[in-house]
C-alpha cells in the first residue's frame, strides 16, 4: 500500500490529490479497493418508488420538484404503491427504495402507513426509506423531534435510510443551492440517532455545480468523522449533478476525468466507510463500469424506475436488464456478486 493510501489526510492535502495524474490515482484507490473486496463487483435487485413530487422546499438544483420546473404534480395513492410493491416481490426484488419530496398535504400518517402495509404484506422485502431532508421535514412539519420520527420509521418498518439530502455539506454552497432545507449538522445529528438505534444507512455528495474540490473534500472528512463515531454507513454515493430543467443554470457539465478523480479520492479519504458506489443513473452505466477501477466496488442495482434524476436530464434511469447488467461487469474484468440491502453476499453469478 503507498504512503497516500496508508495516511488519514486533511482537507488541503485531500484536496492537492486532485493536481496528481488521474492514473496514478486510479491505481492507489483499485489497490484499497481491491485489498477490501477484491474483484467483487456488488449490485442488488431493487426497485425505486418515487411516491409524490409535491414539495415544500425549492432546492435550485432540482428538477423533480412540482413547484420548480416539472408542472406536474402527482401523489400516489398507497394502492397505487401496493400493487407496484405486490409485483415486485412476485419478480424476487428483495429491496423497495422509497423517497419522496416534501409533501405538506399528506400528513405524517401518510409517510409511515405505507412503510407499515408494505412490511405487513412483504416482511421479507426491505424497506430503505425517508432521506435525513425528509426526516427533518417531517420534525417541523408535525412538531416531533427527530428521535419520534426515527422511533416511528422503525415501528411501521423502515430497514434503513438512504443517504440523499446531504447534498454538500459546506454552509456556503449549500446555503446557495438548497436554502431551507435540512443543515448539515442536522443531517449528520439525524444519521447519528439512526446509527445509535443499531440500523445502518448511505451518504450521498453530490457533485458537480458550484462546489469547488475543497467543499468535496470537506463533505467526506465530516462523514468520515461521524462514521469513527458510530460505524453506520455501509456506502458512500458520489452522485454527479444533472444540469436539466432547474435554477442553478451550470453551463459546463463535469468532466468524466474529474469525476474518475472524485471517485478514486472518496475511496482514499474515506478509509472507515467499506462501500463505494458508482451510481449509473447519473454517472451513466459505462463510466459507471470503468469507475471500478478508480475505488467503486458497487454499481446500485438493476433499479427499474426513478423519476429524481430522470427528471434533471439523466438518460439512463430507467433500469438495466439484469442478464444485461451481469454481463456488463464480467465483460469489463469484475466478478458480479448480488447483495443484500445491508451488504451480506446473495450470489456470486
Ligand atoms: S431536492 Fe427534494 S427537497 Fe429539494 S426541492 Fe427537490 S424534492 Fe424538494
Amino acid at each position: 500500500m503507498t504512503k497516500i493510501a496508508r495516511e488519514r489526510l486533511g482537507v488541503s492535502e485531500a484536496t492537492a490529490l486532485y493536481e496528481k495524474d488521474l492514473f496514478e490515482l486510479g491505481e492507489i484507490a483499485d489497490g484499497i479497493r481491491r485489498r477490501l473486496h477484491g474483484d467483487k463487483t456488488y449490485f442488488n435487485i431493487n426497485r425505486h418508488i418515487n411516491p409524490t413530487n409535491v414539495c415544500k422546499d425549492v432546492c435550485k438544483f432540482c428538477a423533480y420538484s412540482a413547484s420548480r420546473k416539472n408542472p406536474n404534480p402527482y401523489t400516489m395513492s398507497h394502492d397505487d404503491i401496493l400493487r407496484i410493491v405486490d409485483d415486485i416481490v412476485l419478480r424476487d426484488i428483495k429491496e423497495v427504495h422509497i423517497v419522496s419530496a416534501h409533501n405538506p398535504d399528506t400528513g405524517l400518517q401518510w409517510y409511515l402507513d405505507i412503510f407499515r402495509k408494505i412490511k405487513q404484506q412483504h416482511p421479507q422485502l426491505h424497506v430503505k426509506a425517508l432521506t435525513a431532508a425528509e426526516v427533518h421535514f417531517l420534525s417541523e412539519q408535525y412538531g416531533k423531534s427527530y428521535d419520534e420520527i426515527l422511533d416511528l420509521m422503525v415501528e411501521n418498518g423502515v430497514d434503513s435510510m438512504p443517504g440523499g439530502g446531504a447534498e454538500i455539506f459546506d454552509e456556503g454552497v449549500r446555503d446557495y443551492i438548497c436554502k431551507g432545507k435540512v443543515t448539515s449538522e442536522q443531517w449528520l445529528e439525524i444519521h447519528r440517532k439512526w446509527h445509535q438505534r443499531g440500523k445502518k444507512s448511505n451518504v450521498t455528495m453530490l457533485f458537480g455545480h458550484v462546489e469547488e474540490r475543497k467543499h468535496r473534500i470537506d463533505h467526506m472528512l465530516r462523514i468520515r468523522d461521524l462514521q469513527d463515531e458510530t460505524g453506520g454507513f455501509n456506502c458512500f454515493i458520489p452522485l454527479v449533478y444533472q444540469p436539466e430543467n432547474n435554477f442553478l443554470n451550470i453551463k459546463e457539465f463535469i468532466t468524466a476525468n474529474e469525476i474518475l478523480k472524485t471517485m478514486a479520492i472518496s475511496r482514499i479519504v474515506l478509509d472507515n466507510v467499506p462501500n463505494l458506489k458508482a451510481y449509473w443513473v447519473t454517472s451513466t452505466v459505462n463510466l459507471a463500469l470503468v469507475a471500478q477501477e478508480f475505488g467503486a466496488n458497487d454499481l446500485d442495482g438493476t433499479i427499474e424506475k426513478e423519476s429524481i434524476n430522470s427528471a434533471a436530464g439523466a438518460k439512463s434511469a430507467n433500469g438495466v436488464n439484469l442478464e444485461e447488467f451481469v454481463h456488463l461487469i464480467k465483460e469489463s474484468g469484475f466478478s458480479p456478486v448480488e447483495r443484500d440491502s445491508l451488504y451480506n453476499e446473495l450470489k456470486v453469478w
